[in-house]
């Protein structure tokens, strides 16, 4: 289009248009010289004829089946990322904190982190109750409020602290 002008269509050119004479068939009538040299050119029509046959070649391959023992084994793998989850999830979210520059990303993890505990000290309760009947419901609901408030107070220094000595650059020294 913008080279259209009056250049010549030597080899280099030509090869260089290879993919585009292979599969843009409007190629080939915007440019009327490649075909020219085409049609004169030994050289760059064998080698456009190669890209036909592997482009041809390409497209008969089929992926050869995976072994029997593939599902098997990938059921296993999964089975055994599984088991792992809880720890392997704890230390993502730990090396996130450690290696996350991220000032902005305090309020989303504290977020997190204020949901985990709740759910943590909903699970604690639901046991309690089952186990102590409802005798021990009036109390236990406030003291386990009270304990989720405090672990969160407590987990939130801790991230503090790990975001504070981990992004130092931007902190204020704390000591
Ligand atoms: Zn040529």
């Amino acid at each position: 289009m913008e080279k259209k002008m009056e250049w010549k269509t030597d080899c280099n050119t030509c090869r260089t248009h290879l993919a585009d004479l292979l599969l843009d068939e409007s190629y080939v009538t915007e440019h009327p010289e490649m075909a020219e040299h085409m049609a004169t050119c030994a050289e760059c029509r064998t080698e456009l004829e190669d890209l036909q046959a592997t482009v041809a070649l390409l497209g008969e391959w089929t992926a050869p089946e995976p072994s029997p023992y593939f599902d098997v084994k990938l059921r296993a793998r999964l089975r055994e990322a599984q088991a792992l989850e809880p720890e392997g999830l704890w230390s993502r979210i730990r090396s996130f904190m450690l290696f996350s520059t991220g000032r902005r990303l305090r309020p989303a993890l504290a977020g997190a982190l204020v949901v985990a505990v709740v759910l943590g000290g909903g699970g604690t309760f639901a046991g309690l109750y089952t186990r102590t009947g409802a005798v021990a419901v009036q109390a236990s609901p406030t003291v386990n409020d009270l304990k989720v408030l405090d672990n969160n107070a407590q987990a939130l220094q801790q991230m503090d602290q790990l975001l504070d000595s981990s992004d130092d650059s931007s902190a204020p020294p704390t000591t």
